[in-house]
């Protein structure tokens, strides 16, 4: 049994009395399923759109737009938007070539006068046929999804922040708006594990993962880079405005001790690398190794702060802000 959300007809004819006998007919057949008719294609075509999924009926010769063009125009967005359509062509001309070349663009071909019940059969043929391909879209996203995701945090795993920044960058070579790079890195992190244990260590990773992302502009992306490193890519955010982002995300950090589940609170913080696409290196590999020798820097001054990089790639790094940690123990 296929779902409601397949089982909908859009019937296109600019003859009002065909249509309205076709529309009829079908409905006495088959009362569930939802069934709409139209005269003018483009409306069709919007109402479609809208749907996502459906059975489209279209008559072959009509004026404006006929049913081989409603055909191919379906198909031709249908795949990058991810919706399904079945498309029926309708029609008096009943040489082969016809046949052959309606067949082009839609999935299926019948010749008037039909009988009613051989277009209900059709349908129903398609509707399984959608069936399966919807299914087949929804398991394929599924799968990117999980490709793309740490288990972990819910945040991009590091193959989908390199595919990310790989197109950010490229973007930024065409047309030269900023893009900042911060790499994150959680201070003393294998104190945490060696001293709370590994799933207090867990928890920590998913804290600073939620900790950091409420704090970012829908277009910043956060990703996991590795263990307790974290990338933030900063599309339209110029090197200063990226230092006073990772600023921002230190001190809240800071703030927000994490608490135990055995009770107790554990403070937690992050040392921050900054780096931006500049005229003189425009390249992910660059940009991301600055940010990671800023980072080295921040470490080397004591953690829990900011360091930037300039010059990219040769990397001067100085530290902007923080207050460095007093040694553990
Ligand atoms: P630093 O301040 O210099 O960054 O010191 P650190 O202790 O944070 O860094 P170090 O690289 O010495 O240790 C990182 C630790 O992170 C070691 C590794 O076992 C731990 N780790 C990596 N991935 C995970 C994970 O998924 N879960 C847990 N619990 N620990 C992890
Ligand atoms: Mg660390
Ligand atoms: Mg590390």
């Amino acid at each position: 049994m296929e779902p409601d959300e397949l089982k909908r007809v859009l019937i296109i004819d600019d003859d009002p009395l065909s249509l309205q006998i076709a529309v009829e007919s079908l409905h006495h057949m088959e009362p569930s399923w939802d069934i709409q008719g139209f005269e003018e294609p483009h409306a069709a075509l919007e109402a479609a759109w809208d749907l996502r999924q459906c059975v489209v009926i279209t008559d072959w010769i009509m004026p404006g737009m006929d049913g081989l063009e409603i055909s191919q125009r379906l198909r031709e967005r249908e795949e990058p938007a991810g919706h399904v359509y079945h498309v029926i062509v309708v029609t008096a001309r009943s040489a082969i070539e016809d046949m052959e070349k309606g067949l082009e663009s839609a999935n299926d071909f019948v010749v008037k006068p039909y009988d009613p019940r051989e277009l209900r059969a059709r349908i129903r043929a398609g509707i399984r046929q959608m069936g399966r391909q919807s299914r087949l879209i929804a398991d394929n996203a599924t799968l990117t999804a999980r490709a793309e995701t740490d288990p972990l945090t819910g945040l991009r795993n590091r193959r989908a922040a390199l595919d990310l920044a790989l197109k950010e960058f490229d973007r930024y070579r065409r047309r030269r708006h900023p893009v900042s790079a911060v790499m994150i890195d959680i201070d003393n992190f294998k104190l945490v594990n060696d001293t709370h244990g590994h799933a207090t260590g867990d928890l920590v990773l998913q804290e600073v993962a939620r900790n950091l992302s409420a704090g970012l502009r829908p277009y910043d992306t956060l990703s996991r880079w590795g263990g307790e490193e974290f990338l933030l890519l900063s599309p339209h955010c110029s090197f200063s405005d990226a230092l006073g982002l990772a600023e921002r995300l230190r001190k809240h950090l800071a703030q927000s001790p994490l608490q135990l589940p055995e009770g107790g609170t554990l403070p937690v913080t992050a040392s921050f690398g900054v780096a931006s696409a500049s005229i003189v290196a425009d390249t992910l590999d660059a940009v991301a190794k600055s940010a990671d020798r800023a980072l080295y820097l921040a470490k080397n001054r004591g953690r829990n702060l900011v360091a930037g990089a300039i010059d990219v790639p040769e990397s001067q790094t100085f530290v902007t802000s923080g207050t460095p940690l007093e040694p553990p123990n």
